[in-house]
């Protein structure tokens, strides 16, 4: 790692998936990415505007890219160049799964740590943007995602317990979740804004420990809902 600004940068390269961009300056643009080696990183792509021969495809969403990129320590590493290794053209062509990608897209954004590397979120979101190119279920994929994506940047939901008195959540009841809180709030303690009903809180603690769950259209809904919530109320300064 670079020790002082006049130090030339290091070299790296890494698989990576576009999570943002916008235009700076005359013809760069500035580019949030979550790369295999670093987890998030914020890129300076200059000139990108201007010519797009070096950045081939990188700085458009939803495909797997590599990335060649310059670490001087500081906030933005500076892209190279870069490759598309895995092109996903067909979510473009489907709305509801563009929608979900989008979003999944923006959670890792919120609630990725910056240079951190997120080996399970990483495998998680190829795995949701496969599922979206194949055309599958896209809410449950991209709920399954969601979970997956807070257990493993630890913020995980505590669905058998109650996270104020600890008493364990009673087996075949229904339960109140506050997922701004992270979990599980019993009535005594005051409960939390969704019920959720029994069924669905056993799907949704195995959705938390990555178990296989089969999901219903009509159970999607709420505990995306439950998922989305904790999500943004974790969501911290983007990169
Ligand atoms: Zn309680």
């Amino acid at each position: 790692m670079a020790r002082s600004g006049a130090s030339p940068g290091k070299s790296f390269e890494s698989e990576g998936f576009l999570l943002h961009r916008v235009p700076y300056g005359e013809s760069d643009v500035i580019a949030t990415f979550l790369t295999a080696q670093h987890g998030k990183l914020g890129m300076i792509a200059r000139g990108a505007r201007r010519s797009s021969k070096r950045f081939q495809g990188v700085l458009e969403p939803l495909s797997t890219v590599l990335l060649t990129y310059e670490d001087r320590g500081r906030d933005l590493c500076t892209l190279k160049e870069g490759r598309v290794t895995v092109p996903r053209t067909r979510i473009m062509e489907d709305l509801d799964a563009l929608e979900a990608a989008g979003k999944a897209l923006r959670f890792v954004r919120a609630l990725c740590p910056a240079r951190t590397p997120e080996p399970e979120v990483t495998m998680s979101l190829v795995t949701l943007l496969d599922a979206l190119q194949e055309g599958r279920r896209t809410q449950a994929e991209l709920l399954r995602f969601s979970f997956a994506l807070l257990t493993g940047v630890g913020y995980g939901l505590e669905l058998s317990r109650c996270l104020r008195c600890g008493k364990p959540r009673p087996a075949g009841r229904p339960a109140y979740v506050d997922p701004d809180k992270g979990g599980v709030v019993c009535a005594s303690c005051g409960g939390g804004k969704i019920l959720v009903p029994a069924e669905l809180i056993e799907e949704a603690q195995r959705l938390t420990s990555g178990e296989p769950v089969e999901l219903s259209d009509l159970h999607v809904g709420t505990l995306l809902r439950v998922a989305e919530e904790a999500i943004l109320a974790h969501a911290g300064v983007e990169a």
